[in-house]
């Protein structure tokens, strides 16, 4: 099955300059589905993943059946102020200005094998503060799974070290 042929490119999109990779196209397709979630599990089927760590917002639907598939469980990353238990904050670097990312100060346990889930690898960052706050918690971080990687952007420079796995390459 060809995933890629079920990808949005949506230019301009949220902002001019930007191509945007629109995966509900793929999403509402039952065999890209069910397929993109097959592809982002298998490489981790052996890893004994304990827990996945989803990335608002589409990181919440391919994460939360990746763990399913997995046998592990789902933790949340937010944006600021959604979570409502007592929470660990990460701010990050954006290309102009700064963002931030949480987690429930409870969710990871120690030494839990963990294994991040978001749709696209981009510039890295919000990934990487993701990293941040498993490794705050004590969590084992075992690697980080995206449907799409844009090579062009470098994400995966500032994963140095760590165990990087994307389905489709852009
Ligand atoms: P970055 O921190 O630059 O790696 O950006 C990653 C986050 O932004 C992910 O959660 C993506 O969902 C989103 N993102 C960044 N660039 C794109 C893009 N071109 N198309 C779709 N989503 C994107």
């Amino acid at each position: 099955m060809d995933l890629k042929q079920h990808i949005r490119h949506v230019p301009d999109f949220p902002k001019p300059g930007i191509l945007f990779y629109d995966i509900t196209t793929l999403l509402r397709h039952p065999q890209g589905l069910k397929a993109a979630i097959e592809r982002l599990a298998m490489p981790f089927a052996d890893a004994r993943i304990e827990v996945v760590v989803g990335i608002e917002s589409r990181g919440f639907i391919l994460g939360a059946a990746v763990a399913e598939r997995l046998g592990a469980g789902f933790i949340p990353v937010r944006k600021p102020g959604k979570l409502p238990a007592r929470a660990i904050k990460e701010i990050y670097d954006l290309e102009y200005g700064k963002d931030a990312l949480e987690i429930h100060a409870d969710a990871v346990e120690q030494g839990q094998r963990v294994l991040i889930v978001d749709d696209v690898l981009a510039t890295g960052g919000t990934a990487a503060a993701t990293a941040q706050l498993v490794r705050k918690l004590g969590g084992e971080l075992h690697g980080l799974a995206f449907l799409i990687e844009l090579l062009a952007l470098g994400g995966k420079s500032r994963l140095a070290g760590e165990n990087v796995y994307s389905v489709l390459q852009y």
